[in-house]
C-alpha cells in the first residue's frame, strides 16, 4: 500500500501555501480575531469589507487543522437533528436557526465563485443503513414543507442503482448541497481577506487576553495588541486565553483517505457524483479527481497519526463495496474539531467586546461560515440574531474523563448504527429468503394443481375413450343385428 508523505486533503493547496510573518510589533486595531480557520477567516474578511481594521492571529499556519483537511461537503442545517432542535428551542426558533445555516451554505457558494477553481460539484445523499422508509417520509415533509430545504426521497432501488451495495436502503437527496476542495477554498478565503485589508500573522499564538475595559489587550510571544473587539475562533486549540471555553469542547480527531486512481471499477459501483454520508454517522465518501475515492470514517478522542488509519479505511471501503477489493491508498489526512455537549456551535457574545465562534463539530463548513459572517454583522451592524444560539450554553465537556466517555459513547452510537445496519441487511436477506421460500411453495402448489388437473383431464379422456369404445361396440352390435335381420 502506497502512502504519500502529505497529510493534506489536497497536495496542490499545501504546496501553494505561502508563509506569513509572525507579529513582531505592537499594534492597535478595531478587531483582533484569534484563529485562522474557516470561522476566523470568514469573520475577518467580512469585517474588513465593512471597513474595520482587522488583525488575525494564527498560532501555526492557515489551514493546518480541520478547515484545511476535511471532506468539503456543504450540507444544510446543523450536526443536530431538526427534531432535537425543535424540542430544545421550539419550532419558530428552529426555523430561524435553519435559515441561518442555509445562509452559511449560500455564503460558501458565493465565495467559492469569487475564489474560483475550488472544484465545486453538486448534490449530497444521506443514505439509511436501516430499512425505515416510513420515518424518512416524515423527515422529508418537515425539511421540505416547514424548513424550505430542497429534498427528494430516494427508494432503495434507486439508491442501489447509484451505489452498488446492499448496505444502503432509502436515502434523502439534497440536490442543492455541494462540495468544494476545502484546502483550496481556505487558501482562497485568506487571499480575499488580505486583499480586503486583513493583516494575517502566522506562527503567532495569542497567549493571554485581557477583555476588561473599552480597549482589550491580547498578548503574543513577541508583541502586544489592543482592540475594541476580540473574537475567539480558535476551536479546541484556543488554550490559555480562554481555558474555560476550551473545557466546553470535546476534541474529536477524524481521519480520511484518498485512494489511487481506480479507473472504471469505481464508476461500476458508484454512479453518484455528489457526496454520500450514512445516517448513522459512520461513513462519508465521494469521488474526487475523476476516479479516486475520498473516504472518511475513523474517529478518536486523542491525537493519532492519520497514516495509521489507511488500513482501516481500505478495509471499510472493501466492506461497503466488495467489488473494489483492496484499493491502494494514496494519501491519508486528519484534523480535529470541537464537539459541544449539546451538539450546536458556540456563537455569540461572552461579554461586551468579547465574542466566540467555535464548536462546529462534524458539520462545520456551512455553520462556521455562517458564524463568522453573523458575528461580523453583530459587531459592526448590530445584528442580534446571535441570541438565537443563547439557549445552547457553554457546558463543560468533561476534560479527559469526558473524552474517554466521548470515545466510548461515540463508538457505541456508531457501533449501534453499524449493528442496526447489519440487522437491517439481515432482515432484508431473511425477507428475500422468505419470499423465495414462498415462491417455491406456490410453484409446488401450482405444479400439484396442474398435475391433478392433468390427471383429471387424462381420466376424463380415458373415460371418454372408454365411452366411445362402448358406444362403438353398441353401434357395431346394433349394425350386425340389423344386417342379420336384413
Ligand atoms: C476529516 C474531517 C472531515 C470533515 N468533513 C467535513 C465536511 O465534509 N463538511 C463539514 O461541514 N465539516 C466537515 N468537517 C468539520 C469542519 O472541518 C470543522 O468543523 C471546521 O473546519 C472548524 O473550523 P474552525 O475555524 O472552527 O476550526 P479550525 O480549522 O481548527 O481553525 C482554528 C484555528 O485557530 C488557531 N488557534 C487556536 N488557538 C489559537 C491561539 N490561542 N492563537 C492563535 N491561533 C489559534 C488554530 O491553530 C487553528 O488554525 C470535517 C472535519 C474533519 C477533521
Amino acid at each position: 500500500m502506497a502512502i504519500a508523505a502529505t497529510q493534506t486533503a489536497d497536495g496542490a493547496a499545501a504546496s501553494e501555501r505561502r508563509g506569513r510573518q509572525p507579529l513582531s510589533f505592537n499594534i492597535d486595531v478595531d478587531m483582533c480575531v484569534i484563529g485562522g480557520g474557516l470561522a476566523g477567516l470568514t469573520l475577518a474578511l467580512e469585517s474588513a469589507k465593512k471597513g474595520a481594521s482587522v488583525v488575525l492571529l494564527e498560532s501555526r499556519h492557515i489551514g493546518w487543522n480541520a478547515s484545511g483537511h476535511n471532506m468539503g461537503s456543504v450540507m444544510p442545517g446543523y450536526g443536530v437533528s431538526v427534531h432535537d432542535l425543535i424540542d430544545r428551542v421550539g419550532f419558530d426558533n428552529t426555523r430561524e436557526l435553519w435559515a441561518l445555516a442555509q445562509e452559511g451554505a449560500d455564503y460558501i457558494r458565493r465565495t467559492a465563485d469569487a475564489i474560483g477553481n475550488v472544484g465545486l460539484s453538486e448534490g449530497a445523499l444521506e443514505v439509511s443503513t436501516v430499512d425505515a422508509g416510513d420515518k424518512l417520509i416524515g423527515r422529508l415533509q418537515m425539511l421540505g414543507d416547514d424548513f424550505g430545504t430542497e429534498v427528494e426521497g430516494w427508494q432503495t432501488d434507486r439508491v442501489r442503482e447509484a451505489l452498488k451495495t446492499s448496505r444502503y436502503f432509502h436515502a434523502i437527496h439534497y440536490p442543492k448541497a455541494f462540495q468544494i476542495d476545502a484546502a483550496q477554498y481556505l487558501q482562497g478565503l485568506a487571499r480575499l481577506a488580505e486583499e480586503a485589508g486583513v493583516r494575517i500573522f502566522e506562527n503567532t499564538p495569542a497567549v493571554s487576553i485581557d477583555p476588561n475595559g473599552i480597549r482589550k489587550r491580547v498578548v503574543t510571544p513577541s508583541a502586544r495588541l489592543r482592540a475594541s473587539h476580540i473574537v475567539l475562533a480558535g476551536n479546541i486549540h484556543i488554550g490559555a486565553p480562554a481555558m474555560r471555553l476550551a473545557g466546553t469542547l470535546m476534541p474529536v480527531w477524524r481521519y480520511a483517505a484518498v485512494t489511487e486512481p481506480l479507473g472504471e471499477a469505481l464508476s461500476d459501483v458508484i454512479a453518484y457524483k455528489g457526496s454520500v454520508t450514512d445516517a448513522g454517522g459512520v461513513d462519508h465518501f465521494r469521488i474526487v479527481e475523476g476516479d479516486r475515492l475520498m473516504w472518511a470514517s475513523p474517529e478518536t478522542t486523542w491525537n493519532a497519526r492519520p497514516q495509521g488509519f489507511a488500513w482501516a479505511i481500505q478495509r471499510r471501503i472493501k466492506t461497503v463495496f466488495p467489488p473494489l477489493g483492496d484499493v491502494k491508498i494514496d494519501r491519508v489526512f486528519g484534523g480535529t474539531f470541537g464537539q459541544t455537549v449539546h451538539g450546536m456551535p458556540q456563537i455569540g457574545r461572552l461579554r461586551p467586546g468579547l465574542w466566540v465562534v467555535s464548536g462546529f463539530g462534524r458539520q462545520g463548513l456551512n455553520t462556521s461560515s455562517m458564524g463568522g459572517d453573523l458575528i461580523s454583522r453583530s459587531i459592526l451592524w448590530g445584528d442580534d440574531r446571535w441570541k438565537l444560539f443563547s439557549p445552547f450554553e457553554l457546558v463543560w465537556a468533561g476534560g479527559v474523563g469526558g473524552r474517554v466517555v466521548g470515545q466510548v459513547t461515540g463508538s457505541l452510537s456508531r457501533g449501534v448504527a453499524a449493528a442496526a445496519g447489519t440487522l437491517a441487511r439481515w432482515r432484508e436477506q431473511a425477507r428475500q429468503r422468505e419470499q423465495a421460500r414462498e415462491r417455491m411453495r406456490e410453484t409446488r402448489i401450482i405444479a400439484a394443481r396442474v398435475r391433478s388437473e392433468q390427471a383429471a383431464q387424462r381420466a376424463a379422456q380415458l373415460r371418454q375413450a372408454q365411452e366411445r369404445i362402448e358406444l362403438n361396440r353398441i353401434e357395431g352390435e346394433r349394425m350386425s343385428q340389423d344386417e342379420d335381420a336384413a
